[in-house]
Order: structure tokens, then C-alpha cells, then sequence
């Protein structure tokens, strides 16, 4: 039995009359730029995530450069994100304009705190960009604190959170991924919980010149055709994948449910392991596991195990940014970070697609057991 880390095919079949009918209205239409796909899905998102304003663009990689870029960067200035992210979060904000200055993680959740981001502040930082990794949220309130302190922007990186929310104190109960921050950027790539079939993006904001400022840049800074405010580019969201969205969307949440179901298998099956670390969820955060990251002792020599067993596995991420050799200019070294260092020594991603189902999860499982000398 193989099982796959991830396999879309499912999901396409499950759905597939309602996307090739979404499909055939667009082309139909043949109405392919932003118009009422992509409105409808702005809309429909704007309501799920309880966010006043949502912005499609072209991909996950332009929803973190388009805020970024809407704050017009003056030289020097800085923002504060985690190293162990993927690597779009700190290229975008480079494109922007910014500095990317990078910071450590709390090792319980592969997540940058108030005290991690607060290490790397400096009177240059603008923005703090918290990355809801894979698929739990960040601690807002103690970042929104420091943000509010220190006068900068607070954009979430939803792309591996859609979904995810956390209690807050607002009296409001909880909030979700996006609807947190002064900003959030979502993306549509195919891997996402919520993916679409290619590249896709969206900004969303609770500040309506901010919203309006991504508007206008995503179709060349000007929202009435051959008049530009402001040098902006062509990031729009196609219609075609918004219509694949829509359908997609009402179901979120029963993927969602499956995830955290595989999660708990995961961790009713390996509880005993003491080579493995099963991920910690914080309390008050609803999870929604677009990646079921363990961290493993012989990572390496497990992966290679599983591999040869017929199981798909991830390493998210091998090297963290600071060490990457693009930023090699921004001074960073080996030792600085040490806790995400330490994680992209340990980490392990395994299969907990929606559909990947019992039988197959508990065969990841005694895998694992049987590599580790324990019983099955
Ligand atoms: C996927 C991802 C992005 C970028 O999204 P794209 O749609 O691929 O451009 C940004 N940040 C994180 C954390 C991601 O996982």
C-alpha cells in the first residue's frame, strides 16, 4: 500500500461535475479578468474569514508583496519575520522593497512570538510578519501588543492557515487566520488546504485604504484604466481559478474536520514513541494541519525508511533563511538562530491530506513503530 504525502486527484473526482460546470460558465463567458468570479469569491472569503476586505491577486507570493508594497518602504527600512518559513515570505517583502530581518521560533510550535519578534526590532522595523505555520496560528494578541507598541504593521502569513483560528479577548470568542493582523495573505497554490488549479492569491485587511492601495497596485496602481496613482503590476487573480474556488470553499471546513481527525490518529498511534515529537497545539488555537510536522530523532534515516516503504514524507524546511546564500549580504550565520536551526535538523512532514483515510494513516504509523523497534 503506498501512500502518497499528498494526492489532489480525490478531491477533483469528489467535486469534479460542479468545478467542470464552474469552469465551462467562465469560458463560456469568456469573461477571464477579475468580473463577477472574482468579486463573488472576494466576497465569499471576505464572509468566512469575518475580515471587512479581501483582495484577490495572483499568488500567495504577491498577497505578502502587495501590502508590503502599499506601506512605500523609505531605504533601510526593515521587516521582522521568521527564518523557518517558506521562502516566498522573505522574498516578497525583499521585492517590496524591505529588509528581510529574521528571527527565531518558539520550538513548541514552529511559530515566532512576542519575544522572538521583539529580539529583532529595530527603529527600522515597519512590519512584523507572524507566519501561521503549518496551519496554526501565531499568538496575535501578545504580537498585536508589540505592533501597537512600537507603531508597525502586523500582516499575517496565512498561506498554510487558511481556516485556522484562535480564542482572542476582543469578548468576541475567536478569530481567524487574516481577520487578526492589519493585514493577511492567503494563497491558492495547489498544495494549500484551500487550493486552486494553479497559482492564486489574496490580500485581506480590516483597513479600507490599505485594501484600496492593493486594489489599485494589482492592475498598475490605478483602478480606472490608463490612469496610474502609483507604479503598481499586473497581479490579478484569474477568473478561472476563482470560479475552481467557489466551488471549493464550502467545503473547507469538512476538510478541515478530516485533517484534524488524521492528526489525531497520528497522535493516539505514536503517543508512546518517545523518538518522536508529535506537534503541540496551543490552547485556544483550532489547528488545521496543512502539514502534521513531527520532529524526529535519525530524521534522515526514518525519511529514507518510509521511502522505501511506499510513504510520502516532507522536510519543511532543510535550510533555514538566514543561511540561504541570496541573503548572504544581510550578515546571517550559523548559531544566530538556534532553535530554527535545531528544526530544520529534526523536522518531518507526513501524509495527512483529507482523504489519505484511517487505514492508510495507521500504516504511516506502524512504519514508524517498526523503524523505531516498537511494537505494532
Ligand atoms: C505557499 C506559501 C507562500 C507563497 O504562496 P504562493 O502562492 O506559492 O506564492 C508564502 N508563505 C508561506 C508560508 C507559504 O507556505
Amino acid at each position: 500500500m503506498q501512500v502518497p504525502l499528498l494526492d489532489l486527484k480525490p478531491q477533483y473526482q469528489a467535486l469534479k461535475e460542479a468545478i467542470d460546470a464552474a469552469i465551462e460558465r467562465v469560458v463560456t463567458s469568456q469573461g477571464f479578468i477579475l468580473g463577477p468570479e472574482v468579486e463573488g469569491l472576494e466576497s465569499e472569503m471576505a464572509a468566512y474569514l469575518g475580515v471587512p476586505h479581501a483582495v484577490g491577486c495572483a499568488s500567495g507570493t504577491d498577497a505578502i508583496l502587495l501590502p508590503l508594497r502599499a506601506l512605500d518602504p523609505e531605504p533601510g527600512a526593515e521587516v521582522v519575520m521568521p527564518a523557518f518559513t517558506f521562502f516566498a515570505t522573505a522574498g516578497a517583502a525583499w521585492n517590496a522593497g524591505f529588509r528581510p530581518v529574521f528571527c527565531d521560533i518558539d520550538p513548541a510550535t514552529f511559530n515566532v512570538t512576542r519575544a522572538t519578534l521583539e529580539a529583532a526590532w529595530t527603529e527600522r522595523t515597519r512590519c512584523v510578519v507572524p507566519v501561521h505555520l503549518f496551519g496554526q496560528m501565531a499568538p496575535m494578541a501578545e504580537i498585536k501588543a508589540l505592533a501597537r507598541e512600537r507603531g508597525s504593521m502586523v500582516l499575517e502569513d496565512c498561506a498554510q492557515a487558511i481556516g485556522a483560528r484562535q480564542e482572542d479577548d476582543s469578548g468576541e470568542g475567536s478569530v481567524m487566520a487574516g481577520a487578526s493582523g492589519d493585514a493577511g495573505a492567503f494563497s491558492f497554490f495547489p498544495t494549500k488546504n484551500l487550493g486552486g488549479f494553479g497559482d492564486g492569491g489574496l490580500v485581506t485587511s480590516r483597513d479600507a485604504d490599505l485594501a484600496e492601495r492593493v486594489a489599485k497596485l494589482r492592475v498598475h496602481g490605478g483602478r480606472q484604466m490608463y490612469h496610474h496613482e502609483m507604479v503598481g503590476t499586473n497581479s490579478r487573480l484569474d477568473a478561472l481559478q476563482a470560479a475552481v474556488l467557489r466551488v471549493k470553499l464550502p467545503h473547507l471546513d469538512d476538510w478541515a474536520r478530516a485533517r484534524r481527525e488524521n492528526a489525531c490518529l497520528y497522535h493516539g498511534g505514536l503517543d508512546d514513541v518517545v523518538e518522536v515529537k508529535l506537534p503541540e497545539v496551543m490552547e485556544g488555537n483550532f489547528h488545521v494541519y496543512n502539514q502534521f510536522t513531527v520532529r524526529a530523532d535519525r530524521r534522515d534515516d526514518l525519511r529514507a525508511h518510509l521511502a522505501e516503504a511506499g510513504i510520502g514524507s516532507g522536510v519543511y524546511y532543510p535550510v533555514p533563511l538566514h543561511l540561504q546564500p541570496c541573503f548572504h549580504e544581510l550578515g546571517g550565520r550559523e548559531g544566530m538562530l538556534p532553535e530554527t536551526e535545531r528544526a530544520c535538523r529534526e523536522v518531518l512532514s507526513l501524509p495527512i491530506f483529507p482523504e489519505v483515510g484511517k487505514e492508510r494513516v495507521e500504516r504511516v504509523i506502524a512504519e514508524i513503530r517498526r523503524f523505531y523497534g516498537y511494537g505494532v
